[in-house]
């Protein structure tokens, strides 16, 4: 069983949304290595040269990165579903096969897995 057109239209564009945000909160944190794969470095700012400016610089690496990882691997998904959109193979569970419930697409229309993978 497809997806209805309406809901699938629906999802698409709280997905562009949903890409949309994550790139803004990744640019003020990361430069994009990749944008088109969603791919992103956190940058490592160059505050200064003495040793105070160096420890805030390594500080705010190691607050970003994980915030950094966190956004990217969102952004990810939703790319790889945007492209499971024109492949038309959304909807369905990367690890069983089976379709994943719509009600859990309309909560999340990036997830990749089922409920039952969860
Ligand atoms: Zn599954």
């Amino acid at each position: 069983m497809a997806l209805e057109p309406k809901i699938l239209a629906e999802l698409k564009s709280s997905l562009l949304k949903e890409k949309e945000e994550l790139e803004k909160n990744l640019e003020r944190i990361a430069k994009p290595v990749n944008e088109k794969k969603g791919d992103y470095e956190t940058t490592f700012e160059n505050i200064g040269t003495d040793r105070e400016d160096n420890a805030t610089e390594v500080e705010e690496y190691s607050e970003n990165f994980p915030i950094e990882k966190t956004l990217e691997k969102k952004l990810q998904d939703v790319i790889e579903s945007l492209e499971k959109m024109e492949k038309g193979t959304y909807g369905i569970c990367a690890n069983c096969q089976q379709e994943i419930d719509i009600e859990r697409l309309k909560i999340n229309p990036s997830a990749r897995i089922c409920i039952k993978c969860k």
